[in-house]
Parts: structure tokens; C-alpha cells; sequence
């Protein structure tokens, strides 16, 4: 793809003064979204939000209920042309909000069986009302658009409470991706490590994979005075532990991409004196390669088996696999670069390091070529170092911000769909 074609757009100034329009509902929206924060699978209200808008805009489809509470909505331009798909996310979190924002959140609901606060801590109230936005944007442009827009609102990005399926890989289980299958997609992220004004975007690996593993030890409970007459799980729990950390230290190559194995919580004995029968140690791994995904998984397991049968004890590791690692197509990636430098200004897009948080977004990528980058939402007077960062409590969102996000998505598209004239599909 010749890069110079999408340097410049014929329809920029248009889109640059719709957006200019919106903004007014862009931040109403979010502060709306945001005092309504709703959790995975859960985003009713957020939903219909969204479809009622996308109808009010004379959208040529709105289809809801996918994946549970998602929406796909589809624009289609007066010309033919490709299908591009954008794509935000919906719900919030388990956490309790401390901001002092006036629209601070006060909701509160049962996650697993606890009671939680919820709010938008990571943003994604700002990622549909910058949705809402684009389509309000390229609704009005849609007489001179070539192809089509599809809108992908997502439910349960942060995993679905326990025991129900949801986020983007039902939803291209339930025809997200299909009729019209879109030729790439989009998606962005507001991140407090970037100031207000700035893009970050990668090429290739971006963000991790995130898998969760679940390790028994099983001993043989005993008096703690007399540990030779039963089999200790704690200590052969504490030498898992430890055998675990030389996956990453000795056993994975560290120049091809960066591991984490985290183990965050251990489960065991209930009184001093008694060695219990067994020990449950649960963790996560982080890697940007699959198929260092699949061999730290395999050394996971070795390790904890190999470690427990040493003493005695018996071992069962299940390893859960959560979302894919994040890959930014190289080709894509390079082709949009000079959109992201257009709408930011070329000092403001930067490359920014991998990030070993997770998105599922992801699973769209393992279908078409997608780009996922970040929107600098921390003030520019503030250091980002003392920003709080996504899924906290004070986790503040600069809205001088949003309109960037809106401008990105926008410009992203319709210079997509003005370089692709020969990709249209049979619909
Ligand atoms: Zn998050
Ligand atoms: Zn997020």
C-alpha cells in the first residue's frame, strides 16, 4: 500500500469540523457512561445507549443482544467499497471509585458473589463515547464515503464473571465479523501513561498474552511435630514457588520477547501446628509470542509436577487460556501511520513499549488485520509518573483528550476505506 496515498484526505476538514460539532456529546456522553458504569456482560443500560443512537442516525443496520449485550451497527457510504470495522469496549470494573470528578460513579453491585463498588476505571466510558462520536461524524459524511463502517460495541472486555462466556471472542462467535466481514479493524485505548495530545501505537506484539494457572499440591496432612509421618504440601509448595521464577530467569530466551510468571495467591492450612493436606497456589502468565506461550506453558507444568513428585506430593496444574497476545499487523500498522501523524502532529505519535497488560481485541486480530493504539488522556502539566494508572480507584480521564480519539478513529477510516477501492467483498 502506497503510504503517500493516505496522507492526505479530501474529507478532513469535514471530519475535523464535525468533530468539533460533537464534542459537546462526547463529553456528555462520557460523563453520562461514566456515573452509569455497568460490568461485564452486564452493560444493559450502556447498550441502549448506543443502539438508540446509531438508529436516531439512520444506521442501515443495528443488530443487539450479541455476545449478550453487544451492538454491531453498519454504515453504509453512497459508493461501494471495502467494509472497515471500529471497535470499542463497554464495561467497567469491580472497583470503588475515589475521584472528585462531579460524575463520579456511586454504583454498586455483586461481582462472583461479593459486594463492589463499579466504575469505569479503565476507560471505556471514553471509548464509547468516542464511538458514538465517529458515527455521528461519518453519519454525516456518509454521502461521500466508499464502503462501509461497521461499529463493534463490546461487552466484557475485563472477562466475564465466572462461569458465563462473553467479550470478542463470542462475539465473533455470534457474526461480529461476518455479513460483511470487515478487511481490518480498529481500536484504541485511553491510557494515562500518555499526556493529553499524544498517540502511541506499536507495530507487531503489543500487548501479552494472559493466561491464569491453578496449581493443587497434595500432601498428606499430619501433625506439625511430627512432619516425617505425612507428606508437607507448604514446602513443596514454597519450592514450586521457586522453580517457577527459572522459567523466566534461566529457561525462557529473554532477547526474543519478555516473559512474567506471577504467582498471586496461596492457599493452605488453617492452624500452626497442623501440616494441611494440601495447598492451591493460582498465577498468571504474560508472554508476546505464541509459541513461547505454549512453552512457558509446558515448563509450568514440568516444573510444579516434576518439584511435587520430588517430595511425595501429588501435583495438578490447569492452566486456563485467556486472551491471545495482541498483534499490531506490521503492513497496517505502517500504513497508518501517517493518518495517526496527520490528525496528532508528527511530535505527538510515538512508539511506545510493550505493554504486559492484555486485551481481547486480540481475537479480532486473529481474523483480519487490526491496529490497536493509545490516547494519551493525563494532562499535559501532570508528570505521568504520578498518574494513577488504568484499573485505579483514582484513575482520572483529561476529556481535552477525547476529541483525538474521535479524530484518530475517523480520519483512520475513511482514509482506509479511500485507499482500499478495489478491496470491496462479495456481500
Ligand atoms: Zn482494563
Ligand atoms: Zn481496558
Amino acid at each position: 500500500m502506497a503510504a503517500h496515498l493516505i496522507a492526505e484526505n479530501r474529507l478532513a476538514d469535514a471530519i475535523d469540523a464535525a468533530v468539533a460539532d460533537v464534542e459537546p456529546q462526547l463529553i456528555a456522553w462520557r460523563r453520562d457512561l461514566h456515573a452509569h458504569p455497568e460490568l461485564g456482560n452486564r452493560e444493559v443500560r450502556t447498550a441502549g445507549v448506543v443502539a438508540s443512537h446509531l438508529r436516531a442516525l439512520g444506521f442501515d443496520e443495528v443488530r443487539t443482544g450479541v455476545a449478550v449485550t453487544g451492538v454491531v451497527g453498519l454504515l453504509r457510504g453512497a459508493r461501494p467499497g471495502p467494509v472497515i470495522a471500529l471497535r470499542a469496549d463497554m464495561d467497567a470494573l469491580p472497583v470503588e471509585e475515589r475521584t472528585d470528578v462531579p460524575f463520579a460513579s456511586k454504583v454498586r453491585t455483586t461481582w462472583n458473589g461479593e459486594p463492589v463498588g463499579v466504575m469505569h476505571a479503565c476507560g471505556h466510558d471514553a471509548h464509547v463515547a468516542i464511538l458514538m462520536s465517529v458515527a455521528t461524524v461519518l453519519a454525516g459524511l456518509r454521502d461521500r464515503l466508499a464502503g462501509s463502517v461497521k461499529f463493534i460495541f463490546q461487552p466484557a472486555e475485563e472477562m466475564p464473571p465466572a462461569g458465563e462466556e462473553g467479550g470478542a471472542r463470542l462475539m465473533i462467535a455470534e457474526g461480529a465479523l461476518a455479513d460483511p466481514a470487515p478487511d481490518a479493524i480498529f481500536g484504541l485505548h485511553v491510557t494515562s501513561q500518555l499526556a493529553t495530545g499524544t498517540i502511541g501505537y506499536r507495530a507487531g506484539p503489543t500487548m501479552a498474552s494472559s493466561d491464569t494457572f491453578r496449581i493443587t499440591v497434595a500432601g498428606r496432612q499430619t501433625h506439625g511435630a511430627m512432619p516425617w509421618r505425612g507428606v508437607d504440601p507448604i514446602v513443596a509448595a514454597a519450592q514450586v514457588v521457586l522453580g517457577l521464577q527459572t522459567i523466566v530467569s534461566r529457561q525462557s530466551d529473554i532477547t526474543r520477547e519478555p516473559v512474567v510468571v506471577t504467582v498471586g495467591a496461596i492457599k493452605g492450612g488453617v492452624r500452626e501446628n497442623i501440616i494441611p493436606d494440601s495447598v492451591e497456589l493460582r498465577g498468571t502468565i504474560r508472554t508476546f509470542d505464541e509459541a513461547m506461550r505454549d512453552d512457558v506453558h509446558e515448563r509450568v507444568r514440568d516444573t510444579a509436577e516434576h518439584i511435587a513428585r520430588a517430595s511425595r506430593a501429588g501435583c495438578e496444574v490447569c492452566i486456563n487460556k485467556n486472551y491471545p497476545v495482541t498483534v499490531n499487523d506490521a503492513e497496517l500498522t505502517e500504513a497508518m501511520l501517517p493518518t495517526l501523524e496527520r490528525v496528532a502532529g508528527k511530535a505527538h505519535v510515538g512508539v511506545v513499549p510493550k505493554v504486559t497488560g492484555s486485551e481481547d481485541f486480540s481475537f479480532y486480530q486473529h481474523v483480519v488485520p487490526g491496529l490497536f493504539f493509545f490516547v494519551g488522556i493525563t494532562p499535559p502539566t501532570q508528570p505521568l509518573t504520578s498518574a494513577a494508572p488504568n484499573h485505579s480507584p483514582l484513575f482520572y480521564i483529561d476529556e481535552g483528550g477525547l476529541p483525538l480519539g474521535v479524530r484518530a478513529l475517523a480520519h483512520a477510516a475513511v482514509d482506509w476505506l479511500e485507499a482500499h477501492p478495489t478491496a470491496q467483498r462479495k456481500q
